[in-house]
């Protein structure tokens, strides 16, 4: 970064032993706001069960690796979608597939993929254009930013690869409608998208200082309202938990992250809604006759199994 320079600027600080830092800057009418995301160096990849994909093997067998199409990962910044991407690309990692990587950074090395790095020089677009006439089995692009890079990710899904890729939108059907804004059709959109998926990070109770509660009357009240909309029987009669705080967690009641996820699978009727040009509401009405459940209804799973709170929740999904 440039210290002399009054203008917005991204960079990196590779000092630190453990961590990478993630700057951003933009100047105003104080000075300058700095945002830094610390990014652990050499962090292991996780299952992506233990991330909290909802499931089992076979689940998620039907969402990724499907010859000829395209999954995508959608969320805002900062939840975790590159951290799915690399557990994905661990579960499907064997010496007979080439797996080929385009990122940007490249955050995680991981053994037996070609992994290729963007910088200055190159794009998405142009790398993945090169990577094409290598013929992979698969191909993992960090993120669909623009027209020309979603248009060769669909066609390399349409001819007999299998690709993953990001997206910056808030959740899985409003991928069809950013893909749409970007200028692709509705037929290479049906023809070539086949699993749309959303994530949330929300922070897990901490181990050490939790302390086990019944749900309370407002909490059973606001879950069971939430099952009869999405149609699923939530079952309060378990416990929760209250978050004191300890030295362990900093005061803060909460240690560590865990995942909240949303899969559309684009059915045949999914395909047809979007091939018609439907919109993202009448798309979202189908799915969920078609027993798709949203982010909140995967956030609620986990607050009934544990891994945090309702009040947790409410901060990322608005519960209530
Ligand atoms: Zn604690």
């Amino acid at each position: 970064m440039h210290q002399e320079k009054q203008e917005a600027q991204d960079g990196r600080i590779l000092l630190y032993e453990d961590y990478n830092i993630r700057v951003s800057s933009q100047p105003n009418v104080y000075g300058e706001k700095f945002v830094l995301r610390l990014l652990k160096k050499n962090e292991n990849i996780k299952n992506i069960f233990d991330l909290g994909f909802p499931g089992t093997e076979e689940d998620l067998n039907k969402s990724i690796n499907k010859r000829n199409s395209i999954t995508i990962i959608a969320a805002p910044t900062g939840e975790g979608k590159t951290t799915t991407l690399y557990s994905f690309m661990d579960y499907l990692n064997k010496p007979e597939i080439n797996i080929t990587t385009i990122e940007d950074p490249v955050e995680i090395r991981i053994k037996g993929l070609n992994q290729i790095e963007i910088d200055n020089k190159s794009s998405f677009s142009g790398s993945l254009r090169t990577v094409l006439r290598q013929d992979p089995d698969i191909i993992l692009v960090g993120e669909i930013r623009d027209t020309e890079t979603g248009e060769i990710a669909i066609q390399a899904g349409q001819t007999g690869h299998y690709v993953l890729s990001t997206i910056h939108t808030i959740d899985s059907v409003e991928v069809i409608t950013r893909l749409r804004k970007m200028g692709l059709s509705d037929y290479d959109i049906s023809s070539t998208l086949a699993t749309s998926i959303s994530q949330r990070l929300v922070r897990r109770v901490c181990p050490k200082c939790k302390v086990e509660r019944k749900f309370n009357d407002r909490e059973k009240k606001i879950i069971e309202a939430i099952g009869k909309k999405y149609n699923v029987d939530f079952d309060t009669s378990g416990i929760t938990y209250e978050t004191p705080g300890c030295k362990y967690c900093n005061n803060t009641g909460f240690y560590d992250r865990i995942g909240i996820f949303e899969i559309l699978n684009i059915t045949d009727e999914i395909k047809e809604e979007i091939m018609t040009g439907k919109s993202s509401l009448e798309i979202r009405k189908k799915a969920l006759e078609q027993n798709y459940k949203p982010l909140l209804v995967d956030g609620i799973n986990k607050v009934i199994q544990g891994y945090t709170t309702l009040e947790e929740l409410n901060k990322k999904l608005l519960v209530f």
